[in-house]
């Protein structure tokens, strides 16, 4: 018989239930984790573990409920069948309870990809609605959103029911995700943040504008099914022209089995473009699964095995001041090291002064870090307040060269003066240098520059080409430097003289360009010479470069004594210039080509580079000469100038059939 519940429990219960509640809306509408997973699922399954011993309490519990209400800035409308969510396990003791109840162990495991779940209907095979999960019972209405998706067809291709909702996940892959915060003053904190961020636009131009991705992976709706694994569901996904995680996803049978996909899988989670935060285990068939059905919120077939959590809490024991490259002082939580999702962090970002005095982080609170991709470990909030603390002061001296530390009007970065005789800086600059994007040069990292340089053997990047004709001598004899060291230090320098053009740009060093602003650079100019005669004008006519980056770069190459380095340097190297690869027999071949409006799925900047690969020439404006304009939506006057010319005027579909 079913315990009655007295009032202690039904008051831990309901102020449990008020922390989920706050901590789902800030999660799921706000996009701003307030609390690390690990607190969030401890306060979770004490919930669910008061319901299962009081099912009196599950009625408008946590058993009953599925993810966030959803927000009134969209439309919403119900699921036709719910969203539910999947029930975590969180070690093998967890997944062997679940997989041992199994009435068939052939299980199908793919990634948890970290990001927002979708649901898009098609009917007679054209997309007519998106949803988000939203509660699981209402969604709200992304369709507009989701038609900016490249990965989400607008039609869908081969044999497919005639009512078919594909459920998914919308995401963004580390790479533009690190782009989209070198590009945008809006910075987020990781890229889940940053796709729910992009996503949940009221203007879809917005969503249009940042790189989002999306993959299929289950169903919601159907009028058919032709399918008798999930397994093949992947496959017919892919036929309909949808993306899945098909090349990552496998089938076990066993709990021994799964373990060390997942083990494997965790060890390997870098080298996989997107961030993921465990694995999903389904029952492979889905006759199995419809007979097994579904608990209250979450179907009994399928489990999130997940990775140990992305955050976790600890004390800060001192805040320390790093110099980089370009003078910036940041400062570094240094943290009683813990272990967050397998790795020991024992230092943290906190960015700048105005990033402290925001979090109100003092040295003796309990913080909470975030490690997320390939990004460094940040302090994301406060947890405890520390005993009789006080604010951080910034110190107004540079702490590795005594130099004066000022902030430029508007900026929110302190640096120091002394960009020329810093020590700091100096060894920034050669860190930066011989970076694994930069010049990458194998044997030459943070502790031999700092060796180096005390030396006074490097003192610009030019030397470390003659280092070893130098000073090679005086290096074998050194403590941990022998013949062998030397030579393989000697050839990786070697190597790295023949360098490409964007690994130059981007390791000379110039401000906020980064990698991708340096292949931008590196495309468009070709070669070293025009990218230096460039005006402010020139510059910001391309895609990706604003004014300020625009002006720091003449500026760069204004500099007396930068240009005195890299002119020296230039004498070192080979520079490797990049060489527009033509797809041959294609129908823009010479063409000169001018596009207008905005393309559904592809940036201008996409749009340009294959019109290059494809031999155009991508023009600014309309002109007698101009062979074709392509119109995008809302295209205004360069359209009418064309009709008015009689050019030759392609839609979007015509340009997909000319490069297919
Ligand atoms: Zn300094």
């Amino acid at each position: 018989m079913a315990k009655i519940a007295d009032l202690f429990i039904r008051s831990e219960h309901a102020d449990l239930m008020k922390k989920l509640n706050a901590w789902d809306i800030a999660y799921h509408q706000n996009d701003a984790p307030v609390v690390d997973d690990a607190t969030y699922d401890t306060a979770k399954n004490r919930v669910l573990e008061i319901e299962t011993e009081y099912p009196e309490l599950a009625v408008n519990g946590f058993s009953t409920h599925v993810g966030a209400a959803v927000s009134d800035k969209f439309k919403s409308y119900p699921h036709k069948i719910p969203m539910l969510s999947i029930s975590d396990v969180f070690n093998e003791s967890e997944l062997s309870d679940w997989f041992n109840k199994l009435p068939d162990k052939n299980v199908f495991i793919e990634l948890k990809v970290d990001g927002l779940s979708f649901a898009a209907r098609y009917e007679n095979g054209i997309f007519v609605r998106g949803l988000t999960r939203g509660s699981g019972i209402m969604g709200e209405d992304i369709t507009e959103n989701l038609k900016t998706i490249s990965d989400i067809p607008q039609k869908l291709s081969g044999n497919f029911p005639d009512v078919l909702e594909v459920r998914g996940e919308v995401y963004m892959a580390r790479a533009d995700f690190i782009a989209l915060n070198e590009m945008s003053v809006k910075k987020f904190a990781n890229p889940r943040n940053a796709a729910a961020g992009s996503l949940r636009q009221l203007n879809p131009k917005i969503t249009a504008s940042r790189k989002l991705s999306a993959f299929g992976y289950t169903y919601g709706e159907l009028s058919d099914r032709t399918w008798q694994t999930q397994s093949e569901y992947f496959d017919k996904l892919e036929s309909w022209g949808f993306k899945t995680t098909k090349q990552w996803a496998k089938r076990a049978a066993s709990v021994s089995g799964i373990q060390a996909i997942y083990n494997d899988i965790m060890l390997h989670r870098d080298e996989i473009p997107f961030d993921i935060d465990g694995l999903v285990i389904k029952v492979d068939s889905v006759d199995v699964q419809e007979k097994m059905g579904s608990r209250a919120n979450s179907p009994r077939w399928e489990i999130a095995y997940k990775f140990p959590a992305a955050r976790g809490i600890t004390k800060l024991n001192d805040i320390t001041i790093q110099v980089g490259r370009t003078g910036v002082l940041t400062p570094v939580a240094e943290l009683e090291p813990i272990n967050i999702g397998g790795v020991v962090v024992s230092r943290a970002t906190l960015h700048n002064a105005d990033e402290i005095a925001r979090l109100n982080v003092r040295i003796g609170d309990k913080v909470i870090v975030q490690r997320a991709g390939d990004v460094i470990p940040q302090i994301v909030g406060v947890a405890e307040n520390g005993e009789n603390t006080v604010p951080f002061v910034f110190p107004d001296a540079c702490p590795v060269c005594g130099g004066a530390v000022v902030q430029e009007n508007g900026a929110v970065a302190r640096r120091c003066v002394n960009s020329l005789s810093c020590p700091a800086q100096i060894r920034g600059e050669l860190e930066h240098f011989v970076s694994r994007h930069a010049f990458d040069i194998e044997g030459l990292g943070e502790k031999q520059i700092e060796l180096f340089t005390r030396m006074g053997w490097i003192k610009q990047a030019a030397d470390i080409f003659t280092l070893i004709e130098k000073h090679g001598d005086e290096m074998r004899v050194l403590d941990g430097f022998g013949d062998k060291s030397v030579s393989n230090l000697a050839d990786s320098i070697e190597k790295a003289r023949n360098v490409d053009l964007y690994r130059l740009i981007y390791a000379i060093g110039i401000p906020d360009v980064g990698e991708v602003t340096a292949k931008i650079l590196a495309k468009e100019f070709k070669s070293l010479d025009k990218l230096r005669g460039a005006s402010v004008e020139r510059l910001t006519q391309i895609d990706g470069i604003g004014e300020i980056m625009a002006r720091e770069i003449v500026s760069f190459f204004a500099d007396f004594h930068a240009m005195s380095a890299l002119d020296n340097l230039l004498k070192q190297i080979n520079v490797k210039n990049p060489e527009v690869i033509i797809v041959e027999n294609s129908l823009l071949n010479g063409k000169r080509v001018v596009l207008t409006g905005t393309l559904v799925k592809y940036t201008r900047d996409e749009a340009k580079e294959i019109l290059e690969r494809f031999g155009a020439k991508p023009q600014s404006s309309v002109s007698a000469k101009t062979d074709i304009v392509i119109a995008g939506e809302s295209a205004g006057s360069k359209l009418t100038d064309a009709q008015k010319l009689g050019i030759t005027i392609w839609s979007e579909d015509d340009f997909e059939k000319a490069i297919k």
